[in-house]
């Protein structure tokens, strides 16, 4: 295996390779573009290192080779005395993990080398500034020392030299500094800093690829969905420097502006910084624009860089550069992390830019940004009190109590508050905090600052940069410069990271404009946008969304049970309801009737029972068949055990004893409802007495669901409406069960119909939802009109674990153990569970070609389930109403 590749070797699709990082850097080189020689080390070798504790051998040699290559090109040695190669050892994975994992700056650096810096380069300061970065980061990333025993040093130092800042520290204070250092690495490991340039750079490599299982790069990666073996790759590349002095310095930038996708130049800049200077919001960044008037020069060839990178990649590009006296250099570049607004935005402008084709511009957005777009934000016309402001970097409206920490965070989350972290400016030690919280506010940093950049990756709504205000974390407080005001730890506030704005109190938020768009169309949508920039937001939504549903293949129903929800499901665009579970109909007063059925002696009195539910259940129906007119209505007839309709047998069994004990009577209904308790008490009861069962063990109660349903078609027919019921039987494991009650519906069907004189003939069809009924569906879809795929069940029956359960008892174990990186509940299990559903796609269409298949239950509104469906040919996926819009979106996407 080859384990290092150069920059000149690789290219942009090389991703699980060389990682994001290694792959944009390679395609850079490439195409002509200023980056410093270097190359990568593959995720293979990163791998191999996770698994195996050691580096593969040959690593060693690989590295050696490219290491020569660039000496030779460079004309330096690492580390040498005189004139040293520096290079910087840098993390990279496949996905983007921003701030997540390390990276190691001016390796090479030893006692002698940094004179040779400090003589070629003439700049005695800049040197020693190099050698104290180099120290502290290799001191806190390989050498595991707590970042504080260095920050503590610089600020101790600024302090009583009454400095500003870093920039006011001289090469004295900063050879003080390196020595102090070292004292501290020797202290905190009894090693002295390693003098030898390869060890610095062959234990930053492991440092880089251990750094892949630290705590938050794992959190970051649940968070994500990203794989959790996949590792990252390392990247060894020349240094460059921006801290040489005034006409040096380093920033980052975009091809458009990422909140709102307006194309543009946007980033931020900062004179004499080095690396991670710009988004750790040490000093206030300058714009581009002020660039430009420091060094047109290099603002000119930073602007042409940018828009060859954008017309390269057709896409939104972010960037890492450096200027090192007046040379720019190109250090980094990627298909940019945007906001979901700015990502509809984006793709309609390179459609008109004949950047890209209107297909591409579908595949180019997500369910999930379609989802944020759907939340709601402050209501303008309330009355609003402003505290400050600051710089709007993430969308949404959060509301709720300022915390200042992560535990803070986390506790007051888990005591069911919602939480706005508000902190100087975070870093990735805030990951914690930033989940937990519903808004992040920083009174430091850029747009493109650490809580900036993961707070838009999360979708979580940030305001950035509000220099107003001071944050106290030790104290609990936040002052507000401008006006005196103190807010404490706990007090309610509110940010809009839409605007930037920063509010007293609990402001009311109202629907968005992309929802109104859903539900009313694209009219209505403009009406309520506000301001320019929404309406183009809201159009290029529709635009988008109108193509996925021109392009897809897959039907998308909703899962309703009563007219209020069929009708919203309706407006959101859903073609019908997939599933309409009844037992739903059976509770508040109705309990009481079902608990009849379930105690009754004799026939008489359970055809009773029934009596009186039937109008009950037909009023239902008519409702729900009336608001989806001319749409498919999949009934399922009732599925859970009884015992849900009866009073819980510990509960029921300490209510009676502590009326013997009290001396008071136990009526003889009490103690019929007891019986009853305990006859109907499963140790299983998932795995019990449920769907089809009932319906053959308590003859009658299918034939008055059927019935109801029956007789609710004739009335809305003879309303001349065009109701379209289906009925779907659950837990079917055998053809037989099914035989049998579509006999019972086809008798009821002739007696409703001979009575009302309207032909009734309704499709019956049944849930696969047990590993049987898929392995036999050729045989059951003879007596079935149609399937759906109870997936929910069926990965209860498959894996044998339930629901209800098992997500707390023991999936975080099952997580940490990588037996899967998300819960199969959630995303299809596509090996085991996906495999069941596509065997019992085939085999049913083998007996029955035209077969309607569809799946209901929460993957059903899932995109990456959605995605899976449609590849084994369903025709359609049943969600929430809240996430059709999402499901039209994904199975747009993934038909094309
Ligand atoms: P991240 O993935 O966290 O952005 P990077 O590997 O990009 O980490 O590096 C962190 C910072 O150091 C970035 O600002 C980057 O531009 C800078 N940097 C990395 N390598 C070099 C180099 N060879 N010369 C100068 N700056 C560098
Ligand atoms: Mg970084
Ligand atoms: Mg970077």
């Amino acid at each position: 295996t080859k384990y290092v590749y150069s920059f000149t070797e690789g290219n942009k699709d090389m991703k699980d390779l060389l990682g994001g990082k290694g792959a944009n850097l390679a395609e850079m080189t490439n195409l002509g573009l200023p980056v410093p020689p270097g190359f990568t080390i593959t995720t293979d070798a990163c791998r191999s290192y996770l698994n195996l504790g050691a580096t593969p051998e040959s690593l060693d040699v690989e590295v050696t080779a490219q290491l020569r290559a660039v000496e030779q090109q460079m004309g330096k040695t690492l580390g040498a005395a005189e004139d040293p190669l520096l290079v910087s050892v840098r993390s990279g994975a496949k996905f983007s993990m921003p701030g997540m994992m390390e990276t190691v700056l001016n390796i090479g650096l030893n006692d002698e080398s940094v004179e040779g810096l400090a003589a070629k380069s003439g700049n005695d300061r800049f040197a020693w500034d190099s050698y104290r970065r180099l120290i502290q980061m290799f001191g806190k990333t390989v050498l595991d020392i707590d970042g504080e025993h260095f920050s503590k040093p610089i600020e101790e130092l600024q302090h009583t030299k009454g400095y500003a800042g870093d920039l006011d520290m001289t090469t004295e204070d900063l050879k003080e500094l390196v020595a102090q250092f070292k004292d501290v690495v020797l202290r905190d490991t009894g090693k002295p800093f390693p003098q030898d340039p390869r060890e610095q750079m062959d234990l930053a490599i492991e440092a880089v690829f251990r750094s892949w299982n630290t705590d938050r790069a794992a959190i970051y990666r649940r968070r994500e969905r990203i794989p959790n073996d996949i590792g990252t790759a390392v990247n060894i590349c020349t240094m460059v420097f921006g801290n040489m002095g005034d006409k040096s310095g380093t920033g980052v930038c975009f091809t458009r502006d990422p909140s709102t996708g307006h194309s543009g130049v946007y980033g931020d800049y900062l004179v004499n910084a080095q690396g991670e200077d710009v988004v750790a919001g040490i000093r206030n960044t300058l714009s581009l624009a002020d660039l430009e008037k420091l060094d047109k020069k290099c603002y000119d060839e930073l602007v042409g860089i940018m828009h060859k990178l954008e017309t390269h990649y057709r896409d939104l590009c972010d960037i890492e550069f450096t200027i090192e006296e007046g040379k720019l250099w190109m250090l980094q570049t990627r298909v940019g992390k945007r906001t979901a607004g700015a990502a509809f935005r984006v793709a309609a402008q390179l459609v008109d830019e004949r950047l890209i084709t209107q297909d591409e511009a579908v595949t180019r957005v997500t369910g999930d940004q379609l989802t944020a777009l759907l939340f709601p934000q402050f209501d303008k016309d309330a009355d609003k009190t402003i505290i400050s402001r600051g710089m709007a970097a993430s969308p949404g409206a959060a509301v709720g109590e300022i915390v200042l920490n992560n535990e803070q965070a986390i506790e007051r989350t888990n005591a069911g508050a919602s939480v706005v972290l508000v902190r100087r400016e975070t870093n990735p030690d805030d990951l914690a905090g930033m989940v937990a919280a519903t808004g992040v506010l920083t009174a430091r940093g850029g747009k493109t600052s650490h809580a900036a950049v993961v707070a838009r990756g999360m979708g979580r709504c940030c305001v950035v940069g509000a220099e107003d205000l001071v944050v106290d974390e030790a104290a609990g407080t936040v002052d507000v410069k401008s006006t005196g005001k103190q807010f404490k730890r706990g007090d309610i506030i509110a940010i809009d990271g839409t605007t930037g704005e920063i509010f007293e109190g609990n402001v009311p938020v109202v629907d968005s404009p992309v929802m109104t768009y859903i539900s009313h169309g694209l009219e209505a949508g403009l009406a309520a946008s506000p301001d320019d920039a929404t309406k183009e937001l809201v159009e290029a939504v529709d635009r988008i969304l109108t193509r996925a549903d021109s392009k897809r293949h897959l039907l998308v129903r909703a899962n309703a049970d009563n007219p209020e929800d069929a009708r919203r499901a309706r407006e959101f665009g859903a073609q019908g309801i997939g599933l309409c579970r009844t037992e739903h109909m059976f509770l508040g007063d109705r309990r009481q009737l079902i608990e009849n059925v379930i105690l009754a002696d004799t026939e008489d009195e359970r055809q009773e029972a029934f009596d009186a539910l039937t109008p009950l259940q037909k009023g239902d129906f008519e409702g729900i068949f009336e608001a989806m007119d001319g749409r498919p209505v999949t009934v399922r007839l009732i599925d859970p055990p009884l015992h849900e309709f009866l009073p819980d047998l510990t509960e029921m069994s300490i209510k009676l004893a502590l009326k013997t004990e009290r001396g008071e009577e136990i009526t003889a209904h009490e103690k019929k409802v007891m019986a009853a308790v305990r006859a109907n008490h499963e140790q299983n009861p998932m795995l019990g007495l449920r769907g089809v069962r009932l319906g053959l063990k308590i003859p009658g109660l299918f034939s008055l669901q059927i019935r109801a349903i029956a007789e609710a078609y004739v009335a809305c027919k003879q309303k001349g409406l065009d109701p379209q019921p289906e009925i779907m039987v659950p837990l079917i494991g055998s053809v037989r069960e099914l035989q049998i009650v579509r006999d019972e519906a086809t008798e009821i069907f002739k007696e409703v119909s001979e009575a009302s004189g309207v032909e009734v003939d309704l499709p019956v069809g049944n849930m696969i939802e047990l590993p049987r009924a898929a392995m036999t569906a050729e045989d059951i879809a003879k007596e079935s009109d149609f399937f759906s795929f109870g997936t929910n069940d069926l990965t209860q029956t498959t894996w044998g674990f339930s629901r209800d359960d098992v997500e707390a008892s023991f999936f975080n174990e099952y997580f940490d153990a990588g037996v899967f990186g998300i819960s199969p509940f959630e995303t299809i299990d596509i090996h085991g569970v996906g495999a069941l559903v596509k065997e019992g796609v085939a085999r049913g269409r083998s007996a029955k070609p035209e077969l309607h298949c569809g799946v209901c239950g929460e993957h059903g509104g899932d995109p990456t389930s959605i995605h899976f469906f449609d590849s084994v040919g369903l025709d359609y996926v049943s969600c929430s109403p809240f996430r059709v819009p999402i499901a039209r979106l994904e199975a747009g996407r993934a038909a094309i």
